[in-house]
């Protein structure tokens, strides 16, 4: 975790790895959507805690999403 608890957070959702089971969307659904192709969105990033979104990305089944710092681009995860 690094040392910028505030920090805007750029979130992405690699659509060749979601497989939409929906698991983002139950732990932050104020960031994430559906699509009409039922792929993961980040619709809000602002919409969720910083620990629900990394809590997202870490209990993606196939590891699609990635969370930066948005302002100085350190990796949050993976
Ligand atoms: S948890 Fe991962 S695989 Fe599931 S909908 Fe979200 S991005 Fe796609």
């Amino acid at each position: 975790m690094n040392a910028r608890p505030n920090a805007r957070l750029r979130i992405e959702v690699d659509h060749l790895c979601c497989v939409g089971n929906a698991m983002c969307l139950a732990l932050a659904p104020g960031v994430f959507a559906h699509n009409e192709s039922r792929q993961s969105e980040v619709m809000n990033p602002k919409g969720g805690s910083r620990e629900d979104i990394l809590a997202a990305a870490e209990n993606c089944p196939t590891g699609a999403i990635s969370v930066s710092d948005a302002d100085t681009g350190e990796t949050l995860f993976p």
